[in-house]
């Protein structure tokens, strides 16, 4: 086994064991772009084929031990090599139960020796450009599929990042409750839920007694710590159905699935008197927090609006009346 002109270029295998054929054969191919392996048997081209790519191959028919149809045969049942092409050259090429044996077998033309070279390279060529042709769609397919993967993990990683986002639009990052753009969200799909199942659900505004107070004598920062308390004290007293979120400044709006208002009055009476207990401290000195409490019950004849608006009216009666209460 000799190799002939070492290039990346496609391969042509020359299979004859007349010496002097092989290298006639062999000159033949050094005006085409290809390289050129040459071997004396078709057992030694059997091997060579285990571990390497060819894109031709060129063969004699009748050889001492397999002969060329033989190896053909063998050829053919390797998948690696069930497609290259190979054309005989051979004394007996025009030999018509020959050809009809090779052709059956997978050969894919024959030369009549002694060949003309023209006729040869012209034959060649044909196939050394259909396998370039088929090398060009394999690259790039192969270019396009790494394209494609790259571009699934963008998608996947602007997904993520957009679902990140979408997180943190609704969160509120002083209290990390949910804001006020996700209780919107929350409450329309509990509207539908509420209709189809036809059971009521009931929203709760609570609003911190006399902030202005508190931020005035105790700063701003301690007026951030008492809304991160009150976020706290009221996340650990509710449901795991029930929904909070930070409304606005130092309001928090509750959303309660199947609950009346009678339901919704026992829970914020329940969390108001956890605020009015809660011991809190600043700089040392014992703080006193009171919120009031607004409820809103949905049934089928109101608008969400109405309810949030009937919670924030009866927030202001509680205010009216006292503060440190519920309305319902
Ligand atoms: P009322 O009992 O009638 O509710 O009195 P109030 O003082 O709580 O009400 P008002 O609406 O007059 O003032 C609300 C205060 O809440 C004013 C504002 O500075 C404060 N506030 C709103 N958001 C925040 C916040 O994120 N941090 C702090 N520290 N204060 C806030
Ligand atoms: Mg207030
Ligand atoms: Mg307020």
């Amino acid at each position: 086994m000799t190799a002939i002109d070492k290039k990346a270029k496609p391969t042509i295998l020359i299979i004859d064991d007349d010496e002097s054929m092989r290298f006639l054969i062999a000159r033949h191919m050094t005006k085409l772009e290809c390289d050129v392996i040459i071997s004396d048997s078709g057992e030694k081209a059997i091997e060579y084929l285990q571990n390497e790519e060819v894109a031709l191959i060129l063969t004699d028919l009748n050889m001492p031990g397999m002969d060329g149809i033989e190896m053909l045969s063998h050829i053919k049942h390797n998948s690696k090599h069930s497609v290259t092409p190979v054309i005989f050259i051979s004394g007996n090429a025009n030999e018509v139960d020959i050809q009809i044996r090779g052709y059956k077998t997978g050969a894919v033309d024959f030369l009549q020796k002694p060949y003309n070279p023209f006729i040869l390279q012209s034959k060649v060529k044909v196939f050394l450009d259909l396998y370039n042709k088929q090398k060009q769609i394999e690259f790039l397919l192969e270019e396009q599929r790494g394209l494609n993967q790259k571009l699934q993990s963008v998608t996947t990683e602007l997904d993520k990042k957009n679902r990140e986002l979408d997180h943190l639009s609704r969160i509120d990052p002083l209290t990390h409750l949910p804001n006020r753009r996700d209780a919107r969200e929350k409450m329309q799909q509990e509207v539908v839920r509420s209709v189809r199942n036809k059971d009521p659900f009931s929203v709760i505004i609570a609003d911190v007694d006399h902030f202005k107070m508190f931020n005035d004598t105790y700063g701003h920062e301690g007026g951030d710590n008492v809304l991160v308390a009150l976020a706290n004290t009221i996340k650990q007293n509710i449901r795991s159905q029930d929904y909070v979120c930070r409304w606005g400044g130092e309001e928090f709006l509750f959303l309660l699935p199947e609950t009346d208002r009678y339901g919704a009055k026992g829970l914020a009476e329940k969390i108001r008197l956890k605020v009015e207990q809660l011991e809190l401290m600043y700089h040392d000195q014992p703080l006193h927090i009171t919120m009031s409490f607004g409820i809103g019950e949905f049934n089928r004849r109101k608008t969400l609006e109405e309810v949030v608006k009937t919670a924030d009216d009866n927030l202001y009666r509680a205010k009216d009346i006292g503060r440190n209460c519920v309305f319902a």
